[in-house]
């Protein structure tokens, strides 16, 4: 038996910063981890998707080359050598991981973690120990969801974890379920080359996004050549002598090589000895916490996607740093009024507090003004002109409600909005604020401009209704 003054169940997004601030904070800190550090983000995530993401922009622009003068002879891309830098990446990132934790004097268990009392965890694997501690930060986070009439083997039917391990691509894919990972996959393999077809069962694909958003995305899509069909539910994939077969509720079969499931993920609350904590969860598996992050049992925090329907690394990790404060004898709250939300597409998405239809609907006077890329300096040089920024405001206030931004680089570009909505700044705060010409930022001032009815470079007569481009 060991004793800590804090655990953390858990070394992902949520888990490991928890970690390094209690101990940053004096604590004496045991990290428990049943598999690699960092979590489902930095080993079949975030990170991975992203380095192959990043593969494909890159064959993009060799492709676009010609619009420069650049004469490039035609190139294919090596699927295997570009899955090999994917998991150099990663590898390397946790490495650095592990140095970080053990740098931090934590403790790392490599083991299965179950609460055997409220104070006591056991741990099996490659490290079995009883542990205890008078706190503890349960950050065990989610897995694909699976579902018995997709039965996935990891070679025809995958999830997002098992596709992110395939060294060859397919010639087509069928991916059930239009939400993040299925809209962020079927951009990346069709860009490789992939035929694709997206199969969702509500109106819209990205439906949880702004309406500007999703036609944006949908447009695109389409012009890309994905397919894309709606009202579309999956019944059954059966998996064939040549491929799969994806039988939907109403309509004909699907025929592809391979089949992506991305229904939605299950939390791993199930097998972890909550009951021996004395802690429940709702019928979704869900640990319920107020704003810093204590469960009902006095001295247990729980972080991340067990905790709330933002399944997103970097709300597990604000998260985890609050209940580490709170654990350690500091106070801090979580607030999730301006939480960013980035879809890395082509093109991508950004997103940070209301849209104009859930302002309104929350009873604002709200008004949105739009900036279309292609009105842009920097993005006729770059020959990035696809997309929008847009603002939504408070007319009575000015305050900066929510900003959507479709285009290049707009995960790196919602942050100046995610800054605004943070600090509740007004729309003369933005107008008011010198922006770097010519850069893609500047889309910001001129959308704020727009909505507050003073356009600059848009003419007045159109500002009411302002092309997406
Ligand atoms: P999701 O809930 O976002 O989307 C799943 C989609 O599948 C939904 O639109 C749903 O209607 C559809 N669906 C479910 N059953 C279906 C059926 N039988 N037939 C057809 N369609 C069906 O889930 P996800 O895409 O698996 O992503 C999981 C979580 O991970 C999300 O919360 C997402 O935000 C997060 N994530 C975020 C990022 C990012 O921030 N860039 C990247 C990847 C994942």
């Amino acid at each position: 038996m060991e004793k800590f003054d804090l655990l953390v169940l858990g070394a992902g997004p949520g888990g490991y910063p928890a970690a390094i601030k209690a101990a940053q904070n004096g604590a004496k800190v045991g990290l428990i981890e049943a598999q690699e550090v960092g979590g489902t983000c930095l080993n079949r995530g975030c990170i991975p998707s992203k380095t192959l993401i990043a593969g494909a922009e890159t064959y993009r622009q060799i492709k676009n080359a010609y619009h420069f003068g650049i004469e490039v002879p035609p190139s294919t891309v090596h699927y295997p050598k570009l899955a090999e830098k994917k998991d150099n990446v990663v590898q390397n990132l946790r490495t650095n991981l592990e140095g970080l934790i053990s740098a931090n004097g934590i403790r790392l268990f490599r083991g299965f973690g179950r609460f055997i009392s409220p104070y006591e965890i056991k741990v099996t694997g490659k490290d079995s120990a009883i542990l205890q501690a008078d706190k503890i930060i349960i950050a065990t986070g989610s897995e694909p969801r699976s579902i018995p009439s997709f039965p996935c083997d990891g070679v025809k039917i995958l999830d997002s974890t098992s596709l992110l391990n395939l060294k060859k691509l397919p010639k087509s894919i069928v991916i059930i379920g239009g939400g993040v990972i299925g809209c962020e996959f079927a951009s990346l393999y069709r860009e490789l080359g992939v035929e694709v077809t997206i199969l969702e069962m509500l109106p819209t694909i990205l439906s949880t996004e702004s309406r500007d958003v999703i036609e944006a995305i949908t447009t695109a899509f389409k012009k890309q050549g994905i397919k894309i069909q709606t009202n579309a539910r999956v019944e059954r994939i059966l998996s064939e002598k040549n491929g799969v077969k994806v039988e939907l509720k109403e309509g004909n079969p699907i025929e592809s090589e391979i089949a992506l499931v991305a229904v939605g993920r299950r939390l791993n609350t199930t097998d972890i000895g909550l009951e021996k904590a004395g802690l429940l969860t709702d019928e979704a598996g869900f640990i319920s916490v107020n704003d810093k992050m204590e469960t009902s049992v006095p001295g247990i925090y729980a972080v991340g996607d067990i905790t709330t329907r933002w399944w997103l690394a970097h709300v597990a990790t604000h998260q985890g740093v609050v209940a580490a404060q709170n654990a350690t004898g500091k106070t801090a709250r979580m607030s999730y009024e301006a939480i960013p939300v980035i879809i890395f597409t082509h093109p991508e998405v950004g997103s940070v507090g209301l849209s104009l239809e859930k302002a309104k609907e929350k009873g604002f006077d709200a008004a949105v003004g739009a900036f279309p890329f292609h009105a842009l300096g920097k993005a006729q040089a770059t020959g990035q002109t696809e997309g929008f920024a847009q603002v939504v405001i408070d007319r009575k206030t000015g305050q900066i409600l929510g900003a959507q931004v479709v285009g290049y680089e707009a995960s790196t570009l919602i942050s100046e909005m995610v800054l605004a909505i943070a600090n509740e700044l007004t729309i003369e705060c933005l107008t008011e604020t010198i922006h770097g010409h010519p850069t893609f930022p500047e889309a910001w001032l001129e959308a704020g401009l727009i909505a507050n009815q003073e356009p600059l470079h848009w003419p007045p007569n159109k500002r009411k209704k302002v092309s997406k481009g």
